[in-house]
This record gives structure tokens, C-alpha cells and sequence, in this order.
């Protein structure tokens, strides 16, 4: 295996100069974290106002995370990935819209994601987050509810309304089982987690028999997921089905020790960063070790991580583009891996998300604040751009 993901020309190959020279300029304005914390509280406000600012957005964070602002408008960023043996993860990004009319709005949204996916060559999956089909204070209630002795929740208040949710991600999974097209749930905050877990699991019980058609997400962030994970295991032989799973180390930490703090429970968050990193990577180890059951895709952006899962696949003789493995990145975010990973031979994927940009503003702000740290993934990145413009200059 030759895999290096200090590749900076495998990496960027797909860029212009000019796209790279743009990316660098939003990275080093990420850097600074008093611009991110203003702009994250102005933008909406701004948009909100109507003041004209949608041509700078498009041009600078939209066009560098997002794949276009409606579903056609994603071909042109899937094409092109598609040329590098890069697939796609459509996202339609709109967050945080309630209220029945909407939920049912997002489900034909998904089922038309999922139909555009299967006519085209390199998109195997879509993703999905359970609060764009369900009111959120419904699912922190059922996460709180009291549970019956078979360990199921008790939810008789609110039976009507989650029959609805449950009906429409049944026919959300029905509808990509008869496209061939995989459903990824993504993990949320802990204190809706539960509801999340228990109607994915049960999908998957449903449309899992012969491969993974849906799969859950595990946040390794939590200190209790990895033996989750391992349960869910247990469950999936117990009941015959393909176990899906999406590894991820997870994306609302500060949201989630504030909470913890200020309503006075223990945090669900691992003690320090070592200890999510250790049983992110035993979970890798542990999916890899079960591939006869669990069908997994590695989302991450630490090269760690994922030079782990690479190094042994090889060491374990597995075939790179095993249909039970995949690596996942999102757009804008760690090239290095991704195309790197996809020269290898390695089933390697973006995470593209696309809505207007009102609707994805949510998204991001995320990323906005996910690149502040200096020391952490903007440096990379930067440090990255720089490396491959500084060797296309020598190049010349
Ligand atoms: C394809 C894909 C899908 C994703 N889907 C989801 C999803 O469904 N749900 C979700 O929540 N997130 C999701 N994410 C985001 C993900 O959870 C992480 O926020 C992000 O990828 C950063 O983690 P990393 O593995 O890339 O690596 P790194 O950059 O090595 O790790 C950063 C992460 O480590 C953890 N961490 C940092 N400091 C500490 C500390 N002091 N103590 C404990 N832990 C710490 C945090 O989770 C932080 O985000 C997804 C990411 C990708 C690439």
C-alpha cells in the first residue's frame, strides 16, 4: 500500500489555483475566532433583514462547503468528484424547521434525494437527521420517558405523533431499499439520542436482512457508545439483520458538558480527548474485527483514525473496496484524505450538503466554528494549501 496523506497534488487536484487561493483566504479568516463568534451571531440576523449578502456568502464559506442550493445544482461538484473515483453523500442541509407540514415537506425532499441518487453514478448514499422529521421537545420527551421491563419506552401520551415520525422515515428507508440507495442517520444531541437509536434499530431490523440499507450513528465522544455499538452488535445477531454504522467522534461538545453542568447530571462526554480518540479507534478495531455483521463507514478527518482502518484492512488481507467499508469526509474539509484514500482503491466518499442559503447557514456556522482552533484542523488545512500552492509555483 502507498497511502500518504501528505499527497498535497492527489489532494488538490480537482482545484484551480484561484479555488485554492479562495480556500486559503477563508481558513486564515476562520483563524479568527473573535470574526467566527461575530459573524456566527450578525449572519443570520443579516439574512434575516434582508441586507444583500447572499452573492459573498455563495462565493467564499457556501461554495467551499456546500454543493449548490439545490439538488440538480450538486451534479456539477458530483461530477467532478466522480472523475478522482470520489463519491457522494448528499445532505440536504436545512435544519431546524418544525411543525408537521414541514416534516412532511423534508420527507418528499428525502425520497426525491434518494430517487435523483439512484439515477447517478456516484452518489450510494444520502443522510438524514431525525429532527428534521420530528418536533425536538417530542423526542427529548420520549427520551426521557419512563421505559416498560423489555426496556422499550413508554410513550403512550404521544403515540399518534411518533407513529407519524415513524411513518415517515419507513417510507424514507422503504423508498432507498427500492433504489439501492443507503440512508445514513446522523446522531444528534444525547438527550434525544434514545427515540434516534431505538427507530433506527428497528429499521434496520426491517430493511437490513440483506445489506445495510440504513445506518445509525455512533458519537465516540460519549462514554458509553462503544459498548452501544457492541450491543447493537449483540442485537443484530440475535435478529439476523446487517448491523450499518456510521463512526463518528461527534459534533455538540461544548453543548453537551454545558447542559450537563447546568442541569447537574454527570457529563455523557469522554474525560479528555486521548480517551475519545481510544475508543474511536477501538471501534474502527472492532467493526473490522465483525465485518461478517456490521457494514461501516469511518467519518472522520483524523488521519490517525483513518490510516488505522487503512493499515488494517491491509494487514487483515481485506480487499480496499470491500462493500462493508467506507471513509467519509466532509466537502471543503481534509482533501487529503479523501482523495488520497480514493487513489488507493479505498471506497472513499464527501459529505455534500445543498439548500438555499438561508437554510444551511446552521450547517455552516458549524464549520465556521469547527475551523477556529488554531492548533487544530484550520492549521491543517492551511498548512496543506500552502504546501500545494508553493509546489505548483516550483512546478511552473
Ligand atoms: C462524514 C461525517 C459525518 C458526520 N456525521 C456526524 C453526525 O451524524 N453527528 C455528529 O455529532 N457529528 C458528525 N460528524 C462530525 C464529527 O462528529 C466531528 O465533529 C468531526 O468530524 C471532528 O472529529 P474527527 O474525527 O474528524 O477528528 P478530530 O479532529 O481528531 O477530533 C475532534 C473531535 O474530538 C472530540 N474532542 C475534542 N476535544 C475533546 C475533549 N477535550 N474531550 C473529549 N472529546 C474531545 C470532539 O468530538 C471533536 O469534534 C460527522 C463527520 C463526518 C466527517
Amino acid at each position: 500500500m502507498n497511502l500518504s496523506f501528505d499527497d498535497t497534488k492527489t489532494a488538490f487536484a480537482y482545484k484551480s489555483d484561484k479555488d485554492l487561493k479562495t480556500a486559503r483566504f477563508l481558513f486564515k479568516t476562520m483563524h479568527f475566532s473573535w470574526f467566527v463568534s461575530m459573524a456566527t451571531k450578525l449572519t443570520p440576523v443579516i439574512l434575516k433583514i434582508g441586507l444583500p449578502v447572499h452573492g459573498i456568502i455563495r462565493k467564499t464559506i457556501f461554495k467551499q462547503f456546500v454543493g449548490g442550493e439545490t439538488l440538480e445544482a450538486t451534479s456539477t461538484v458530483a461530477k467532478k468528484l466522480e472523475e478522482y473515483h470520489v463519491q457522494v453523500i448528499l445532505d440536504y442541509g436545512v435544519e431546524g424547521k418544525e411543525g408537521e407540514e414541514n416534516f412532511d415537506k423534508a420527507t418528499e425532499v428525502f425520497k426525491k434525494v434518494i430517487q435523483y441518487a439512484a439515477s447517478q453514478k456516484n452518489i450510494p448514499f444520502m443522510s438524514i437527521k431525525l429532527t428534521g422529521l420530528a418536533r425536538f421537545g417530542l423526542m427529548e420527551a420520549l427520551n426521557e420517558a419512563p421505559r416498560l421491563r423489555s426496556g422499550v419506552h413508554n410513550h403512550e401520551i404521544q403515540d399518534a405523533e411518533w407513529d407519524r415520525v415513524r411513518n415517515r422515515l419507513y417510507s424514507i428507508c422503504e423508498t432507498a431499499a427500492a433504489h439501492n440507495i443507503s440512508v445514513l442517520i446522523d446522531a444528534e444531541e444525547s438527550w434525544i439520542q434514545d427515540p434516534v437509536d431505538r427507530l433506527t434499530m428497528e429499521m434496520m431490523q426491517i430493511f437490513n436482512k440483506q445489506k445495510a440499507v440504513i445506518f445509525n450513528t455512533i458519537q465516540l465522544y460519549r462514554h458509553d457508545r462503544l459498548q452501544f455499538l457492541k450491543m447493537s452488535h449483540e442485537i443484530a445477531i440475535q435478529q439476523g439483520f446487517i448491523l450499518g454504522e456510521k463512526l463518528v467522534r461527534g459534533a455538540y461538545m461544548e453543548k453537551e458538558r454545558a447542559r450537563a453542568i447546568q442541569n447537574g447530571y454527570p457529563s455523557p462526554i469522554q474525560p479528555d480527548k486521548e480517551a475519545t480518540d481510544k475508543d474511536y479507534n477501538e471501534a474502527v478495531r472492532f467493526c473490522l474485527d465483525h465485518l461478517d455483521r456490521i457494514s461501516v463507514l469511518i467519518g472522520s478527518h483524523n488521519e490517525e483514525s483513518n490510516m488505522l482502518a487503512a493499515k488494517k484492512m491491509e494487514e487483515m488481507n481485506i480487499s480496499f473496496d470491500h462493500p462493508h467499508i467506507h471513509f467519509s469526509q466532509l466537502y471543503g474539509m481534509s482533501d487529503n484524505i479523501t482523495f488520497n484514500l480514493a487513489k488507493e482503491g479505498f471506497s472513499a466518499s464527501k459529505y455534500l450538503p445543498f439548500g438555499p442559503i438561508n437554510d444551511v447557514i446552521p450547517y455552516l456556522m458549524r464549520r465556521a466554528q469547527e475551523n477556529t482552533s488554531v492548533s487544530g484542523q484550520t492549521g491543517r488545512e492551511l498548512a496543506l494549501i500552502e504546501v500545494e500552492l508553493k509546489r505548483r509555483k516550483t512546478q511552473q
